[in-house]
C-alpha cells in the first residue's frame, strides 16, 4: 500500500476535434479524433505519482481493450494497480468533442465506474492503516465514497475531497473531511456564493466552513488559489506563465497537494507547490501528458 490512497473514477476520453457542433439530426465528420487516459482519480493518482508519492488507485474498469490499455498506462506511472477491479462491460468512456473556438460538448458514460461497490473496497481496508492520505472525487457512486471517507477517518488517515462533479454532492459529509478543495463552480454550487475575485473567494471558503468543512482549498484559476482554516487564510497567486491548456490543473492540483502533504510539508508551502505544478499543467495540452514531475516542480519553485 502507498502513501496515498486514491479511489475514484478511471476513464478513456474519446475527443473529436469539428468545425462547428452539429445541429438535432445531423451528421458531420470530425475533423480530428485522439483517445487519451483521463478521469479524475486516474489523473489524480497519476499527477501524485510524479511528485514521488506511492500511490495506490482503486476504482473500476471494464473488460474491453481500453480497460486493459488504461491498467498498462497507469502500471507505467508507477501506480499501485492491484486494486482496480475489472467489471464486466465497458471502462468509462468520456466523449469530448471541441469546436473551432475551442468550446467543448462532453458526454461521459460511467461504465464500469458506476459498478463500483463498497465491497469491493473490503480488500482495502488492512492496507488503510498505512495509508496516510485518501483523496476521494465524486465520479464513482457516492455511497463506496462516504464509505471510504468514512473508514478513513476511523484510522486517522487524512482525508482529502474534491466533489466534482458537484451535483447532487452532500454538504452533510463536510465535517468528515478534513481538506476540501473546490475550484470557483464548485465552490458556488456548494455556498450559492459567488468567488470570482479575492474578497468573494474568502467570503465562499469561509461558508464551507461554516458548513463544516475543517479546511478549504479554493483555486482561482489564473488568479491562484486561497487556503481557509479556523487559524486564517493564505493566498497564493497564480505563477506567470502561458497558457495553452488548463485540462486536468485542477487535478494536478489536487495529487500535488497530498503528495507534499503527506511528504510532511507545512500547508502553505503544499500550496506552493500544487501551484508550481498546476503552472506546468496548463502550459501544455492534454490532461495526463501534461503533467509534470517533481524535478520540473522543484526547478519552478527554487
Ligand atoms: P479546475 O481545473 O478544477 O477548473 P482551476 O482552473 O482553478 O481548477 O485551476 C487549478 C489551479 O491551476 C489554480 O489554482 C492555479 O494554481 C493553476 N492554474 C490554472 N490556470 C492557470 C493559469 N492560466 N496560469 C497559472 N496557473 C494556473
Amino acid at each position: 500500500m502507498g502513501d496515498i490512497l486514491v479511489v475514484g473514477s478511471i476513464n478513456m476520453d474519446i475527443i473529436n476535434k469539428v468545425e462547428r457542433h452539429p445541429s438535432v439530426g445531423e451528421t458531420i465528420s470530425a475533423l480530428e479524433t485522439e483517445t487519451g487516459p483521463g478521469g479524475k482519480g486516474a489523473n489524480q493518482a497519476v499527477a501524485a505519482s510524479r511528485m514521488g508519492s506511492q500511490v495506490t488507485l482503486a476504482g473500476a474498469v471494464g473488460t474491453d481493450s481500453y480497460g486493459e490499455e488504461l491498467l498498462a498506462l497507469l502500471n507505467g506511472e508507477n501506480v499501485n494497480t492491484e486494486r482496480i477491479m475489472v467489471k464486466e462491460g465497458l471502462t468509462g468512456l468520456a466523449f469530448i468533442t471541441v469546436n473551432g473556438a475551442g468550446h467543448n460538448h462532453i458526454i461521459v458514460s460511467p461504465g464500469a465506474n458506476e459498478k463500483l461497490s463498497e465491497a469491493d473496497l473490503l480488500p482495502l481496508m488492512p492496507e488503510l492503516n498505512q495509508a496516510k492520505a485518501l483523496i476521494v472525487q465524486n465520479e464513482i457512486p457516492w455511497a463506496v465514497s462516504a464509505y471510504i471517507i468514512k473508514e478513513a477517518r476511523a484510522r486517522n488517515v487524512k482525508v482529502l475531497v474534491n466533489p466534482a462533479p458537484v451535483e447532487h454532492f452532500p454538504v452533510t459529509i463536510l465535517p468528515s473531511i478534513d481538506l476540501l478543495i473546490v475550484n470557483q463552480h464548485e465552490s458556488e454550487a456548494l455556498t450559492g456564493l459567488q468567488a470570482k475575485d479575492h474578497v468573494q473567494a474568502v467570503q465562499a471558503a469561509q461558508r464551507l466552513l461554516d458548513l463544516g468543512a475543517n479546511a478549504v482549498v479554493l483555486t482561482l484559476g489564473e488568479q491562484g488559489v486561497i487556503y481557509l482554516d479556523r487559524n486564517g487564510e493564505y493566498f497564493r497567486e497564480a505563477f506567470q506563465v502561458s497558457a495553452v491548456d488548463t485540462t486536468a490543473a485542477g487535478d494536478t492540483f489536487i495529487g500535488a497537494l497530498a503528495s507534499s502533504i503527506v511528504k510532511g510539508k507545512a500547508t502553505q508551502e503544499a500550496v506552493d507547490w500544487a501551484c508550481a505544478a498546476a503552472a506546468i499543467c496548463v502550459t501544455r495540452k492534454g490532461a495526463i501528458p501534461s503533467i509534470p514531475y517533481w524535478e520540473e516542480v522543484r526547478a519552478l519553485i527554487e
